[in-house]
């Protein structure tokens, strides 16, 4: 018999990876953290067991439940009472297929890192195996943690921009924009590997995030696509640079760019929808502001916290306009939707605004469906590419 954590206090968390020098998972720990909706409790943090028990160490955590690998974390925390609530998986691609399917089969609710999966069969057998075992599944698309894309939502689903035309999505990065993964970057490394990252490198480890905020706002569903793709850096294996166009049900267009050779963009998302009436623009690097222009000339920058905004907006909200919240925050937005999510499934109720419009598996998998489709139409290159003809 295991307890769960009851619906007041904090759920309990536990992590696969995310250990010393990891970028992600330290994301992830603040995040949980901000609002007590999690207690980190257990984890199998490194893939050298050794560096993974020394980090749990430095983490406070007791070493009963710091683990050698992910099989003995189930195996060990499956005996507990107070088994943890939930996993969050936070380690390379490739491993979050076997990681979250042992989770889940063994009945724990799982929160994983995109790309869901390095494959496309692996990501229908994930999402297909949350259905069957009802377990929840969270995925981390950080930017729909903003609460400003929150509003964009609102305003684009209650007819506020009109019939939606055109989306032009970018996430930009400028750190791999020379060979780092042959000169000791282990990050680089794993995500220039087919193997470990997936067949879509720019497109799949940023493209998804751009593809998901693009869909999320919009609440459009993508009809087809038609990618380029390049490899600047040489003897790198993967893109590191996608232009793709998009084509929506109901006739809006699309454009979205990911670049990890961008030399001068840090983390520079930004998106823009124009519809028949307005448009709106948002960009990462000024999060808490949205920008919408109207058929009649007037542009109103819109700002985080504003009385009018949405409930959407307003539960995701914690200082005043004028104080600045950004990419921590958004994190823990997510977070906060998922507890949420996981105590209305338990208690068999509607979760509450905080807890819907979250990503989820099916999210995941349509982001593995977008990068396979991606690689499939830049290989088969079969766009008409014409060269222009001056007169
Ligand atoms: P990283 O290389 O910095 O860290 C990976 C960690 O996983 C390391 O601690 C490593 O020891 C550990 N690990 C590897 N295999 C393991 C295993 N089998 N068991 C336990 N631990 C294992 O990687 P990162 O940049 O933090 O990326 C991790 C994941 O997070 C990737 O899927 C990446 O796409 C995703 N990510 C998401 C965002 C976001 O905004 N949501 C940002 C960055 C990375």
């Amino acid at each position: 018999m295991t307890s769960d954590s009851t619906s007041q206090g904090p759920l309990r968390l536990g992590m696969v990876g995310g250990g010393s020098g990891a970028y992600i998972g330290n994301i992830h720990r603040i995040a949980a953290r901000q609002d007590r909706h999690w207690d980190l409790v257990a984890g199998a943090f490194d893939v050298d067991a050794a560096r993974g028990h020394a980090f749990a160490a430095s983490e406070g955590l007791s070493a009963e439940r710091s683990y050698d690998d992910y099989r003995a974390m189930i195996a060990g925390e499956n005996a507990r009472e107070d088994r943890i609530d939930a996993v969050a998986i936070c380690t390379p691609n490739f491993t979050h297929f076997p990681i979250a399917k042992a989770f889940l089969e063994a009945g724990f609710d799982v929160i994983c890192e995109k790309p869901l999966t390095a494959t496309l069969e692996d990501a229908v057998t994930l999402e297909r195996l949350v259905r069957e075992t009802g377990r929840f599944m969270g995925v981390t698309y950080t930017y729909s943690g903003y609460p400003m894309i929150h509003e964009a939502k609102h305003m684009a689903s209650t007819g506020m921009l009109g019939k939606i035309r055109t989306i032009q999505v970018e996430y930009p990065l400028e750190w791999m924009a020379t060979a780092i993964e042959s000169e000791g970057n282990a990050q680089a490394a794993w995500r220039t590997d087919p193997k470990k990252n997936g067949r879509g490198g720019s497109i799949g480890d940023i493209g998804t995030h751009a593809y998901h905020l693009a869909g999320f706002v919009s609440g459009l569903k993508l009809e087809s696509l038609t990618a380029d793709l390049a490899t600047f850096v040489e003897g790198r294996a993967l893109d590191d640079n996608a232009h793709v166009m998009l084509r929506y049900e109901g006739g809006a267009r699309g454009l979205l760019w990911s670049s990890q050779v961008a030399l001068g963009s840090s983390n520079g998302v930004r998106l823009r929808v124009f519809g028949e009436t307005a448009s709106l623009r948002w960009f990462q690097e000024r999060p808490n502001e949205l920008v919408h222009a109207r058929l009649n000339g007037r542009t109103e920058i819109i700002k985080r916290g504003a009385d009018e905004l949405s409930e959407a907006a307003k539960v995701r909200t914690r200082t005043p306009p004028g104080h600045p919240e950004g990419y921590l925050e958004a994190f823990a937005n997510l977070y906060a939707g998922f507890a949420e999510a996981i105590r209305a499934k338990r208690d068999g109720r509607q979760p509450t605004a905080i807890g819907r419009d979250i990503p989820t598996a099916y999210d995941g998998l349509k982001g593995v469906a977008f990068v396979d489709a991606v690689v499939d139409s830049a290989a088969a290159n079969n766009q008409p590419w014409l060269t222009p003809v001056a007169v």
